[in-house]
């Protein structure tokens, strides 16, 4: 299990294995985990309670993962409190706007959008079940997220902030839409039915941000340019940037600028 946690681990830290175990560090927290007879020891430091937090859950979301269908408990030091997760942001719909044919905007107000400013960019939209009275996920003490179940069932899906409104306290989330006869598509199918005052929830922002680059190649299709687009529009002047993007037909086509306008190749998959 360690040695699956560490090849995973490779892409988002620096991993450090040892007859011990393994240490893994990244900018914002220092994982080390030493093996004792059938145990994994866990010691996590970060710079301050709110980063450690959030290391907590997604380790231990991982240490499950990996455990897979294998008896796993988990026991921290000190429990998790038994509050909101880490990055939970509550959320009313303002409205919504129709950006190209198939892909919608929601409007979503938040208390406060300082989470969402640069870096990471990608969330995890809550949808609660239509007439309910939302029921939000609460931390368990093992660090791990406890989800609500049965009739208060969050949809669950990851999208992109694609931009932000400090001044209004607006953030914006564009989906696609990608009906498929017979078969659901909650996630699309929410934004396109979407009506204001509606309560969701973001979890995050998380999973990637701009790179550090004087020149950029982008290539993706239309799930991923929500990312493409604001990631070169807050790519720093001088930056050189290109971009392969696939969609459905021209009609799918969206500007993209940076300051000026963009060299962008788009495909037509129609
Ligand atoms: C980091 C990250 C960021 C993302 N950002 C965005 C974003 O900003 N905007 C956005 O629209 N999507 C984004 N996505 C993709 C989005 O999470 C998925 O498309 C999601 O599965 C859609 O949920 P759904 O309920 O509509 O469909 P699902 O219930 O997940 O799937 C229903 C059916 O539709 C198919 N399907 C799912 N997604 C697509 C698709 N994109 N194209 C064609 N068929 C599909 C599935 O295979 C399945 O058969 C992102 C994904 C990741 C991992």
């Amino acid at each position: 299990m360690l040695a699956e946690i560490c090849e995973h681990f490779v892409e988002h830290s620096d991993v450090v294995v040892s007859e011990q175990g393994a240490s893994l560090r990244s900018e914002d927290w220092a994982i080390d985990v030493t093996t004792a007879d059938e145990r994994l020891m866990i010691e996590i430091r970060t710079e301050n309670d709110q980063m450690l937090a959030a290391t907590r859950t997604m380790f231990a979301e991982h240490l499950f993962y990996f455990a897979g269908d294998e008896p796993f408990t988990l026991e921290w030091s000190i429990p998790a409190p038994k509050v909101r997760p880490p990055g939970f942001h509550e959320a009313t719909v303002v409205g919504s706007k129709i950006v190209t044919p198939r892909m919608r905007r929601v409007i979503l107000a938040v208390d406060d959008v300082t989470p969402f400013v640069g870096g990471d960019m990608h969330v995890r939209v809550l949808v609660p079940p239509v007439g309910r009275v939302p029921v939000w996920p609460k931390l368990q003490e093992n660090g791990r997220i406890g989800w609500p179940e049965g009739e208060d069932e969050l949809l669950v899906r990851v999208y992109t902030i694609r931009s932000v409104d400090q001044e209004a306290n607006h953030v914006s989330i564009d989906f696609l839409q990608h009906p498929k006869p017979g078969v659901a598509t909650p996630g699309a199918d929410f934004a396109r039915d979407v009506e204001a005052g509606q309560r969701v929830a973001l979890m995050g922002p998380g999973g990637g941000s701009l790179p550090a680059a004087k020149s950029i190649l982008f290539s993706g299709d239309e799930t991923a340019l929500p990312a493409i687009a604001r990631m070169v529009e807050e790519a720093p002047v001088g930056t050189t940037i290109k971009a392969i993007i696939e969609v459905e037909d021209a009609g799918e086509e969206q500007a993209i600028s940076h300051g000026e306008p963009v060299s962008v190749e788009w495909l037509h998959r129609s």
